[in-house]
């Protein structure tokens, strides 16, 4: 094993499940500090014990912005600085164009856009040279899903988010970049699924190739953007999909 993080400080939100876990486990095997956050406390505990190294589960609500103080203020007293954020904590729901009422709306946004401009305005001051910032995208962002309009609206913004504050944020050395996954097998993944029976064999198809996606491959593909071999990439967009987008 690499590793290409030794004693960095790594933030990654919604790290309890699905890829944000994926991704703590790897950073934490390359010699990382992690700090990972989520809003049930009995997976908060389970994941620390699955990611090992001393990683330390915070739980909090992104969409709760003295959550996300209370964060840093750990991490500010532990470390003073933070040198990756993987502001990962997002949801997915569907709904029809004649079915979107503000509730739905505010759901996704208060996570998906508030949580993800807070997790990172309030980790700059612990930011400096050489840090790095993963958002997570989606391919949703790019390609037109049935019933998705309001998700994948989040997830377009995202890119705007990364492309906007990589110029914002150049003159302090920090690179800002998106990793948007295809079809994953995650927990939210397996829930959709399970709601909408028939579906996977029709997300194979639109995949080039064939098959859903697995958390870890996610989690390699954040670890080159967080890593000194992602040195000159910013403000880009890494499609981990199998293809979807493309097609
Ligand atoms: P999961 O639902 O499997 O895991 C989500 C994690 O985030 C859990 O740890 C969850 O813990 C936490 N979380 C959810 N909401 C919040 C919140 N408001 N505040 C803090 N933590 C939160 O999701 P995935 O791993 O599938 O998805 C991760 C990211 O990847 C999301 O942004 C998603 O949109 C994106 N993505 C996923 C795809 C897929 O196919 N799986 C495809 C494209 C994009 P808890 O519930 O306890 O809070």
């Amino acid at each position: 094993m690499m590793q290409r993080f030794q004693n960095k400080v790594v933030c990654i939100t919604g790290g309890s499940d699905g890829i944000g876990l994926a991704t703590a486990k790897r950073f934490a095997a390359e010699g990382a500090h992690v700090y990972f956050t989520g809003r049930r406390q009995d997976r908060l505990d389970a994941a620390a014990a699955e990611i090992g190294h001393g990683a330390i589960g915070i739980q909090g609500d992104v969409g709760n912005g003295s959550d996300l103080d209370r964060l840093y203020e750990r991490i500010g007293k532990d470390h003073g600085r933070v040198d990756v954020v993987f502001a990962n904590a997002g949801i997915s729901e569907s709904a029809a164009l004649g079915q979107i009422d503000e509730a739905h709306i505010d759901r996704l946004f208060d996570t998906n856009i508030k949580g993800t401009v807070f997790t990172v305005q309030k980790a700059l001051p612990l930011m400096g040279a050489g840090g790095s910032v993963i958002l997570a995208g989606s391919g949703a962002g790019s390609k037109g899903f049935p019933a998705l309009s309001m998700y994948s609206a989040t997830k377009a913004a995202i890119r705007s988010l990364a492309r906007t504050w990589t110029t914002d944020l150049k003159h302090k050395g920090i690179r800002v970049n998106v990793v948007s996954p295809g079809m994953i097998f995650t927990p939210a993944m397996h829930a959709y699924l399970d709601a909408n029976p028939g579906m996977e064999d029709g997300m194979k198809q639109m995949t080039p190739f064939g098959r859903l996606g697995e958390a870890d491959e996610v989690a390699r593909a954040v670890l080159f953007l967080a890593s000194e071999e992602g040195s000159f990439v910013a403000g880009d967009e890494l499609f981990v999909d199998g293809g979807f987008v493309a097609v």
